[in-house]
């Protein structure tokens, strides 16, 4: 998976802005922010999407660093968006399995928007 952005990127071939790292996520800033804060957290090892070869420690460290992201960013108090897009009916455009973390600014109602 050397062509995969996301695996470039936790091998520091592509240069992004660290929010927090531990053994097995690495979380930096979304190059194309939708909200004052927009943060993305990956598995260091590439998987394309969420699915049953996932390990449950891997689910747990990238579901383990979402408040430490939201803290590191100052939305911990003001809450905050987690979203997966997984598979094409969810429009994931990076292969490579991560959780945005969305915030700093009043979201409406509901988080279902189809074409
Ligand atoms: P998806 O639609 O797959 O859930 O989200 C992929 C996200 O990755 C998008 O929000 C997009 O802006 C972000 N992204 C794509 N390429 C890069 C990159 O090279 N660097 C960073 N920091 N974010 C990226
Ligand atoms: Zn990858």
């Amino acid at each position: 998976m050397s062509e995969c952005v996301f695996c470039m990127i936790a091998r520091g071939e592509i240069p992004a802005k660290v929010v927090y790292e531990d053994d097995q996520v690495l979380a930096f800033d979304d190059i194309a922010p939708q909200a004052p804060v927009h943060t993305l957290i990956i598995p260091k090892e590439h998987f394309d999407r969420m699915g049953p070869d996932v390990p449950a420690e891997v689910i747990s460290a990238l579901f383990t660093a979402v408040p430490k992201v939201a803290e590191a960013k100052g939305v911990a108090e003001s809450g905050y968006r987690v979203i997966v897009n997984n598979g094409p009916d969810a429009m994931q455009t990076v292969g490579h399995l991560h959780v945005h973390v969305i915030g700093g600014k009043r979201m409406s109602h509901g988080m279902v928007h189809f074409e």
